[in-house]
């Protein structure tokens, strides 16, 4: 099944059984480094996690796979099949940042293993822990998960040059069949947004919001302009709640003219927002906010601006969710200036490890992770960047991770 990798001889592989996820108490995780700063925060997260995984009487068997420079090294590629055959096979990997070309060269890694893996749904939690700096007057008000769709809109990747032969062609296709004028010097990207994806992903979203004890899911789309790829996006949105989990959902329209406005026990309020009137929201009354959906491009946008009201890149994990297959990356990139110096903050790479203990059912785990986060980060010993708003000890990307597994021996 490898080419080059050789998978470790102990440990158990997590299975996928009917619909379910069947997780040994020593299960092989697969993880890469990745490019950059990838390099200094992995190893440190992989100190953290495993200590935490032990202290609930688990063991992780780690299985080293390559993407980015180190893969090219490896096997002139920047992403070979061996890696992806690995999350295939192992169901779940730790993933570190990865570098992508501005304009030109290969395609992004990152979109291309959600393709491929068909992880469709990027899922943000952004919860505020003490501490941390924010922007915002009461960030503990701050406590939403964000589901954006992976796999297609503008970022599903078909897109054609300026003058090339194809773009001049289909510029002529759409100007002689359908009277479309585009000017001739136009690069061109097709957004796509399909009924079988908006509802796989609010079908997750929904669930997720049930087994959570969510209060209300937003869709938010700009269907006022887009109306059948954003607007389709909210009308079929609103089918999967009312078709499919009728019986847990209310709208925000029932609500108020059903339930004066009082959201009733175990009832999910769907309701849907503008994307640029969100942006607001989430800052002005982000705790009417709960669970929320939106399509790639302004799920993209909207969960860094709604990571910056918590703290910002260097602490904001992120997860990329399929059916019985998942990867959990930190928002950040590989932030190529500070890589290899022990400098920067491994936070996010360490709560993506303990959103991945969730995903495993190891709910406690990862809330001690949580929890010794938020306890390093208020003993103020903390990286140069939260050092640069807070002051208190400076340390490297290891020391931190030291520090939060003396935090988790204490819990
Ligand atoms: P970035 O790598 O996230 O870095 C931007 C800035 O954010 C850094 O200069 C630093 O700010 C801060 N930062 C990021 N991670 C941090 C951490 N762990 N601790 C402390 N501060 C941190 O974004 P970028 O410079 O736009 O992108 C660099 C490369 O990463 C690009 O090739 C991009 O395509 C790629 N990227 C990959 C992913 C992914 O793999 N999922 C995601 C985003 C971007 P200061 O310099 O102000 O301290």
């Amino acid at each position: 099944m490898f080419q080059k990798l050789k998978p470790p001889k102990e440990g158990e592989k997590i299975e996928f059984v009917a619909g379910k996820l069947m997780v040994p108490d020593n299960p092989i995780i697969p993880f890469f480094k990745g490019d950059g700063i990838g390099l200094d925060v992995v190893p440190a997260a992989i100190k953290v996690l495993e200590r935490a995984a032990e202290l609930i009487g688990k063991s992780i068997t780690w299985f080293e796979i390559y993407a980015g420079e180190e893969a090219y090294k490896l096997y002139g590629n920047h992403l070979p099949e061996d890696t992806l055959n690995a999350i295939r096979e192992f169901r779940v990997a730790l993933k570190g940042p990865l570098t992508t070309p501005v304009g030109g060269g290969y395609r992004s890694l990152n979109v291309t293993i959600r393709q491929v893996l068909d992880l469709y749904a990027n899922v943000r939690p952004i919860y505020y822990l003490r501490g941390v700096p924010s922007p915002v007057k009461e960030p503990e008000k701050v406590n939403f998960v964000i589901f954006r769709e992976n796999t297609e809109d503008v970022y599903a990747g078909i897109e054609w040059q300026r003058g090339g032969k194809e773009t001049l062609k289909l510029i002529e296709i759409l100007e002689k069949e359908f009277g479309t004028k585009i000017r001739r010097d136009s690069g061109i990207g097709i957004k796509i947004i399909s009924e079988f994806a908006t509802k796989r992903l609010v079908r997750l979203a929904i669930k997720f919001a049930i087994e959570n004890k969510r209060r209300s899911i937003t869709l938010v789309h700009k269907g006022n302009i887009m109306k059948f790829t954003e607007g389709a996006f909210r009308d079929w949105g609103y089918e999967v709640a009312k078709q499919e989990f009728g019986e847990f959902c209310i709208t925000e329209d029932e609500l108020i003219s059903k339930f004066e406005g009082k959201n009733p026990e175990g009832k999910i309020v769907v309701k849907d927002r503008l994307a640029d009137n969100m942006f607001q929201q989430i800052i002005l009354r982000s705790e009417e906010y709960d669970v929320i959906a939106l399509p790639n491009l302004n799920g993209d946008y909207l969960s860094d601006a709604a990571a910056a009201l918590v703290g910002g890149l260097g602490i904001a994990p992120g997860s990329d969710i399929g059916d019985g297959i998942a990867v959990f990356e930190p928002i950040h990139g590989s932030a190529p200036k500070y890589a290899g110096q022990n400098k920067v903050n491994p936070s996010a790479q360490i709560l993506s490890g303990a959103l991945m203990f969730e995903w495993l059912g190891w709910k406690k785990a990862s809330e001690m992770i949580k929890k010794a986060v938020e306890m390093t980060i208020q003993q103020k010993t903390v990286t140069y960047d939260l050092h640069r708003q807070i002051g208190g000890k400076i340390v490297g990307t290891m020391e931190f991770a030291e520090e939060v597994i003396k935090n988790l021996e204490t819990l």
